[in-house]
């Protein structure tokens, strides 16, 4: 994976969907970070990448709209974004860095059946 500077489309286009963010992991295309150096962003980033391959890419990306926008229709954009079940694992296990050496795979369907 390569981590690069987020640029303003990407900023532009995500930020239409989910709000402002920090960092975005865009595979196969690599990591977009704000500050690269941020070692809990870049993390956060790294299980995305993770759920993204083990899912074979597209239907990540296909996974995590629908649940976005199903759980948007009785939510804020806020509390459906961090709801998101992929969001649930990475933002759980953000501060370990040694989280990716130990996951099993698959681990955010385990957080998909909670409420928050
Ligand atoms: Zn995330």
């Amino acid at each position: 994976m390569r981590i690069k500077p987020v640029n303003q489309f990407i900023k532009f286009t995500s930020g239409l969907v989910f709000g402002k963010i920090t960092g975005i992991s865009l595979c196969p295309f690599g990591i977009y970070m704000d500050h690269p150096a941020d070692a809990v962003i870049l993390n956060h980033e790294k299980i995305h990448w993770r759920q993204q391959t083990e899912m074979l890419i597209l239907p990540f990306y296909i996974w995590y709209l629908a649940e976005f926008l199903i759980r948007r229709i009785f939510q804020s954009k806020k509390e459906a974004y961090i709801s998101i079940s992929f969001e649930k694992e990475a933002y759980a296990h953000q501060d370990d860095p040694g989280y990716l050496k130990t996951r099993k795979p698959y681990s955010w369907i385990r957080r998909s059946c909670t409420t928050s």
